[in-house]
């Protein structure tokens, strides 16, 4: 019989909610690990322990971002088993890469691999029968921040036709009704789409002038976040013609100064 073990690293924060969640999933004997988490010893020992009774398999990630991924090197080595994920990143080098529609089997059980990406383009879900192991593409009771919106709608859409029972997120509880979250995740992303295109169509010129648009009832505090989201939906506008933006070059995510003043253009015909 297949387990699920969640195990909440003490992590918690505004991108991470309570922390985030390492899961390790056993059937008979053997088990995974699955997003081990930023290298902390309290929660590398309690993962340690989970295992102790389990052949670990593998450890693998959903994403390499820095609550996800730093551990699962180290960890790896320590259980002498392959660190799975779908690319390397600044704290993480796979030691085998995962691709879509690959399998890992352990015990009598099978992952099934799904590329999902959106919030990070190396993000992967991982399937196990009706259940989902869903990194941040799905939260539980946190917003998602996407890098780019095209992907991000695609990779939940894809979601939609699986017959699945549970989610197991990243970040926060469970979700027990997962088609109803991910079809109000999509009509969330879309009405936001449209109110973007609305400030766009009356004149807003940089993304900060549609983040003062679009989230004026938003707590001024979360303007940069939103900011964030906006240029998402930009590359998605773009992407399908109906409006450009200046890409210029961002010194990273918290470059918040030059993604507000960012310029957009409406394209003639497109909103
Ligand atoms: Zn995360």
């Amino acid at each position: 019989m297949t387990e699920v073990l969640r195990l909440l690293a003490p992590n918690p924060g505004v991108f991470t909610g309570p922390g985030t969640n390492t899961y390790v999933i056993s059937d008979e004997d053997e088990c995974v690990i699955i997003d081990p988490g930023p290298v902390i010893d309290v929660h590398r020992r309690a993962i340690l322990a989970a295992t102790d009774e389990l052949q670990p398999r593998a450890v693998i990630v959903t994403h390499t971002h820095s609550d996800h991924a730093p551990m699962a090197n180290p960890l790896a080595t320590e259980l002498d088993v392959p660190a799975y994920g779908y690319a390397a990143g600044p704290d993480f080098d796979p030691d085998r890469r995962f691709r879509d529609g690959d399998h890992l089997g352990f015990g009598r059980a099978t992952l099934e691999v799904l590329y999902t990406p959106g919030h990070a383009d190396d993000h992967l879900c991982f399937r196990l029968d009706d259940l989902l192991f869903t990194g941040d593409h799905v939260k539980g009771g946190s917003s998602v921040m996407v890098e780019d919106m095209s992907p991000y709608l695609r990779s939940l859409r894809r979601l939609q036709p699986l017959a699945l029972r549970r989610l197991y997120p990243g970040h926060g509880d469970e979700i027990d009704n997962p088609q109803e979250v991910i079809a109000q995740y999509i009509e969330h992303r879309l009405e936001r789409e449209t109110e973007i295109v609305g400030a766009i169509a009356a004149g807003a010129e940089t993304v900060g002038a549609i983040v003062e648009d679009v989230y004026a009832g938003v707590d001024p505090a979360l303007h940069l976040l939103a900011a964030y989201s906006v240029v998402a939906h930009l590359k998605k506008l773009r992407n399908e013609g109906r409006a450009d933006f200046v890409d210029q070059n961002m010194g990273g995510f918290e470059d918040h100064d030059g993604r507000w003043a960012m310029s957009v253009m409406p394209l003639e015909g497109g909103t």
